[in-house]
């Protein structure tokens, strides 16, 4: 089984990092989502670690908007294993 998370990724730092097709080209011009298009502050990518999540978005595999990814999760029917305590409450 493999163990996947999701990451958060800022759009201005992802501009700040990656270029587009020209040198000179911000990578989400519009801060867009590559799936939908719409105007979003954060890309979202699940991965089994930051690094894989970073580079999937690096080569255009994955990043989608908070809306899109929803819509994946409900689509692949996807279900959440949670293994954190954190945010439970105390007894
Ligand atoms: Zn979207």
């Amino acid at each position: 089984m493999v163990q996947l998370k999701v990451f958060s990724f800022d759009m201005d730092e992802l501009n700040e990092e990656l270029e587009g097709p020209a040198s000179d080209e911000k990578r989400f011009p519009a801060n867009e989502c590559p799936e939908c298009g719409w105007e979003t502050s954060e890309l979202y990518v699940y991965a089994e670690t930051q690094e894989q999540a970073h580079k999937l978005i690096e080569d255009n595999k994955a990043g989608k908007c908070g809306r899109c990814f929803a819509e994946m999760l409900v689509t692949k029917e996807l279900e959440f294993i949670v293994s954190s305590t954190k945010g439970k409450e105390k007894a």
